[in-house]
């Protein structure tokens, strides 16, 4: 047998030929994963009591995740089956008999099993067998998942609710895995662990956040093992993609992305947003306005030339920017691209960011995890349903991330409607109404804006939580997009409203 020979594991090949063993040979495509790629079956005896077994499998070239899931019977009769792996060099985990679920990718796999490369071969899942009674038996059933292409990755099994709603959450923030620090048991400033950032956004009672460690892929482990542990905080698999021309989030994928641009043009950002792209994430430029050069290294945005649909979101409030600026609207802030983005055609969410590097800083500084807070409709608690709240663009930024504050806008055409993030279709002449909802902001203003420009006609005080007629006007040629935005008494924008775009035929 090729093969594993670690210590203090006895296997002999003559147990390979077991009864009952039935392996399908591998599928095409792993993708979806309705049916299992492989299922393997066999029957544990009272012969195999306190013994090893080692069963074989073999995994194409090409893999990028392997996932198994095992179940066996007579528990009845107090059987127990321990489970590892091996593959063909490696031991690569032992979960004895706790789970019957795990998952292994180069960045990610379950506790208990170690990441790193699938190669082909002879994999081996290691049966032990620490209780099988005299005449007892123990059939069982490992169903092997394989996937071939990098794709969008969750952390967690399942939706952490299924519910359809309004969630919130943090997307930009570092752990010590880039260039996050916090306080060490002596008070020394040290690389930040992870479950700190973690633990700091359950406290400040967010449902999302997306951890975005500089290029590298090294932090998606540690959140594939707290995600078990924080079930109501969805863990987004997120990265900062850092180039010497600008920053960009990307959600979604977890798989290397080569960041190595060496010029500002998208023909050099192509070779990894067209990766995100395939993968099915999504791109979002970050603190855009920054400055670049020696001040800020790689800061600012700098390629001019972003295709329509390369990009599906830009943070306009970064917390890093807020706290240095004293200002959630600054020209260092991102608003002034977005506006730029829009009135050429383009269709992009603007969402915010703390760029967190300290998950001890309190929170009610700029900065602090969850300050400013995005507030995203999915519908439910789970990466695509971020993904696809995120590009339908029904989410607003709560700047200082305070819990009950809420926006949402529609724009009426008769029966037509749209809200947030959506389309509506008019005819030229036809009269648009919009009306905004508006949640913990009373004694503010709110102000429509119309392709980039905030008409203070159009400004209304706040009385009380509720519906809110904003404006009504007469639809004219061409395409058109409106958004609002809430500041409180003192004049703080508090809020940032995403656009309805607006389609006037003829
Ligand atoms: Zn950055
Ligand atoms: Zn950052």
């Amino acid at each position: 047998m090729k093969g594993i020979a670690f210590a203090g594991l006895g296997l002999a090949l003559a147990c390979l030929a077991s009864p009952a063993l039935v392996q399908t040979p591998p599928q095409p495509t792993g993708q979806g994963n309705a049916v299992p790629d492989q299922t393997l079956r066999g029957t544990l005896g009272r012969a195999d009591y306190e013994h090893y077994r080692e069963i074989p499998f073999t995994l194409p070239a090409g893999v990028t995740r392997l996932t198994i899931e095992f179940s066996y019977g007579g528990k009845e009769q107090h059987s127990v089956i321990d489970l590892g792996l091996a593959d063909p060099q490696h031991f690569r985990g032992w979960s004895g008999g706790t789970r019957d679920r795990m998952t292994l990718s180069a960045e990610d796999a379950t506790p208990g099993y170690l990441r790193g490369p699938l190669p082909a071969g002879e994999w081996h899942l290691i049966l032990g067998a620490p209780n099988i009674r005299e005449g007892a038996t123990a059939p069982f059933e490992a169903r092997i998942y394989i996937e071939r292409a990098p794709m969008v990755t969750s952390f967690a099994d399942a939706p952490l609710n299924a519910a359809p709603g309004w969630y919130r959450g943090d997307l930009h923030m570092h752990s010590g895995n880039s260039d996050g620090k916090c306080l060490s048991q002596k008070g020394e400033k040290v690389p930040c662990p992870v479950y700190r950032t973690v633990e700091a956004a359950a406290k400040r009672g967010l449902d999302f956040i997306a951890l975005t460690d500089h290029n590298t892929t090294a932090h998606y482990d540690a959140l594939r093992a707290l995600q078990g542990a924080f079930d109501r905080l969805l863990l987004i698999p997120g990265r900062e993609v850092t180039t010497f021309y600008g920053h960009s989030n990307v959600f979604g994928p977890t798989a290397f992305l080569d960041f190595r641009m060496t010029a500002p043009n998208y023909a050099q950002a192509a070779k990894w947003m067209d990766e995100v792209k395939r993968e099915g994430g999504i791109v979002s430029l970050n603190h855009a306005g920054a400055p670049s050069g020696e001040i800020c290294m790689g800061c600012g945005w700098r390629l001019d030339d972003l295709p329509a649909g390369a990009v599906q979101a830009i943070e306009v409030v970064n917390g890093g920017t807020m706290a240095e600026t004293k200002s959630a609207e600054s020209p260092l802030q991102g608003f002034a691209l977005w506006q730029k983005l829009l009135n050429a055609g383009q269709h992009v969410t603007a969402i915010g960011g703390s760029d967190n590097h300290n998950a001890d800083l309190p929170s009610d500084e700029p900065g602090a995890i969850g300050t400013p807070t995005t507030v995203v409709f999915m519908r439910e608690l789970a990466v695509q349903g971020f993904i696809d709240g995120v590009r339908a663009g029904r989410a607003f930024v709560d700047v200082y991330g305070v819990k009950g504050r809420f926006l949402d806008i529609s724009a009426t055409n008769g029966e037509a409607k749209a809200v947030m993030g959506g389309t509506l279709q008019v005819r030229t002449g036809e009269r648009i109404r919009l009306t905004a909802e508006v949640k913990g902001a009373s004694g503010g203003t709110i102000q429509p804006i119309v392709d980039g420009e905030p008409n203070p006609a159009f400004r209304r005080v706040i009385q009380r939580d509720g519906a809110i007629a904003l404006t009504s006007w007469i639809a004219d040629p061409g395409r058109h997009w409106v958004r609002a935005d809430v500041r409180d008494a003192a004049g703080r924008l508090i809020l940032v409203g995403n656009p309805i775009y607006i389609e006037v035929g003829k």
